[in-house]
């Protein structure tokens, strides 16, 4: 299959990508979080085209993106007085919400499960896509599963290239991690993937939030409420290790790795230190004061890391306040947890 590549900007592309959604088709899209690969929600045949694509296991569910809070109706008629109140205060944007479903929505989007994922983006092209596809787009990230989530159309087409109808190029987007998901579905709200709309946001709305207890470690029997938890992700071709301590401290570990190595080496870190290591291929994430530039360069670094041919990556922590929980849990995922505690060591 030949892929499409269209720019945004493109009216007559943009008609044209809804109508290939609306006959069962795939479109990668920009959103404000990262790309997403998109096929109408309803049609079953879409959302298993969808898992081929990426070649991603089929229990892991799709999140279902609308434009108006009225979609809601055909997607559950058991709603939440909590979704309301979180759509008023962060919808459209990067938040995800989990309610039961309607028995009518495809069990091929959910994976089987009795419930929805559900995402009003804040992107101008995404609405602009939703409305011209029916309404109803199932997405996940536009990657090949298990790699790092696309921040721009080059990433999209690396990893999707001749299995997808179209790419809209949107151009970089704007916050380069996945979506905070809170599942609604039982008493308590629960956070099972952390993200740019933090705890301390929702609960300023909700009152009691809780999070997932399996989010920030490795767990031996703890089974994540999220199933695309469970699955290896957001991860580079090298081996990556994650070290905690103080600056300095993580500097000397990190430099002790880098001279004691003979693989070629790839060190993740922030302005503040990068002038710190002498060898390695140093890549900076941004400012450790702005979080926002921090997590938006996290993927896209890892795949440079990918195409220098990077064998061992050496990252550095990130504090977990806020957003910085979000960042955090992808580096722990992209480092499979494998963390080097330097702290005391200086
Ligand atoms: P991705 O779009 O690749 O970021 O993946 C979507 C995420 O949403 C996956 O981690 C899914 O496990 C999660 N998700 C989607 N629907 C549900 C649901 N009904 N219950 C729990 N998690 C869900
Ligand atoms: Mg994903």
């Amino acid at each position: 299959m030949d892929t499409l590549i269209i720019n945004s900007n493109d009216k007559a592309g943009m008609k044209k990508a809804g109508d290939i959604i609306k006959s069962g088709g795939l479109v990668a899209f920009p959103t404000e979080t990262v790309y997403g690969l998109g096929g109408d929600a309803f049609n079953p045949s879409s959302s298993k085209k969808i898992y081929a694509a990426k070649g991603r296991p089929s229990d892991n569910p799709l999140i279902v993106h609308i434009a108006e809070l009225s979609a809601l109706d055909r997607l559950s008629d058991s709603i939440p007085e909590t979704l309301y109140k979180l759509a008023d205060a962060f919808w459209p944007g990067p938040l995800t919400m989990i309610i039961k479903k309607l028995a009518s929505v495809p069990d091929e989007t959910t994976g089987g499960l009795d419930t929805v994922a559900i995402r009003m983006p804040h992107h101008p092209v995404a609405l602009e896509l939703i409305r011209e596809g029916g309404g109803y787009i199932a997405a996940p990230s536009a990657n090949a599963s298990g790699r790092p989530s696309p921040t721009l159309a080059s990433h999209v087409s690396e990893d999707l290239s001749g299995r997808i109808d179209m790419i809209i190029d949107g151009g970089e987007v704007g916050i380069g991690i996945e979506s905070t998901i809170v599942d609604l579905s039982s008493d308590v709200p629960v956070i099972l993937r952390p993200g740019y709309v933090t705890e301390k946001m929702l609960s300023r709305v909700l009152g009691h939030v809780e999070t997932d207890p399996t989010l920030m470690k490795k767990t031996e029997g703890g089974r994540p409420k999220a199933p695309g938890m469970r699955y290896r992700h957001y991860a580079p071709k090298g081996d990556m290790q994650l070290f905690k301590g103080s600056i300095s401290e993580v500097a000397d570990a990190i430099n002790r790795k880098l001279s004691a190595s003979s693989r070629k080496c790839g060190v993740l870190c922030c302005n503040e230190s990068k002038d710190l290591y002498h060898t390695g291929y140093v890549r900076s994430l941004g400012s450790r004061n702005d979080m926002d530039s921090v997590a938006l360069n996290i993927y896209r670094a890892l795949r440079e890391f990918d195409d220098e041919g990077i064998e061992e990556i050496y990252a550095e922590s990130f504090d977990t306040e806020g957003f910085g929980q979000a960042v955090m849990n992808r580096l722990l995922k992209a480092a499979g947890y494998n963390i080097i505690n330097t702290e005391g060591t200086k």
